[in-house]
């Protein structure tokens, strides 16, 4: 018996695709941090709820320790193509902390939990709900 039908789903769904250099960056860089955490700014675009992530930016004057990543967003140019960030959690969750949601920079927040493979990766949008990673 099949569990998903092929419906398709509901149109307010949102999407992000991850290109290959911008995965491999990702997860290499958090490998690198471990055991802190890594934090890096997103850059692409966004077109009828699909976003796409096509380049990463260090932050500027960013700050990381095991549990905590940040920086300070008004040293940040302004830039319509940074739609967001992504961290890594050397904890082994991918869920957003309240700290997270706290500090949502853009329309996504891409997270990678601990061990760092291509099944970590997880995307959230500014409530904390999943966004589908295609
Ligand atoms: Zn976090």
């Amino acid at each position: 018996m099949k569990i998903f039908s092929k419906k398709r789903p509901p149109p307010p769904e949102r999407t992000i695709s991850i290109n290959d250099d911008v995965r491999d960056g990702i997860l290499s860089y958090s490998k690198m941090r471990h055991p802190n955490e890594a934090i890096l700014v997103l850059r692409g675009k966004s077109k009828d709820g699909a976003i796409t992530v096509d380049g990463l930016v260090v932050p500027p004057f960013s700050h990381s320790g095991p549990t905590f990543a940040g920086f300070p967003h008004s040293f940040l140019p302004h830039d319509k193509s940074y739609i967001g960030m992504f961290h890594s959690h050397p904890s082994g969750s991918a869920k957003p902390s309240v700290t997270d949601l706290h500090n949502f920079f853009g329309l996504v927040s891409v997270i990678v939990a601990f061990p760092y493979e291509n099944d970590d990766i997880c995307a959230w949008d500014s409530s904390g709900d999943p966004i589908r990673i295609t």
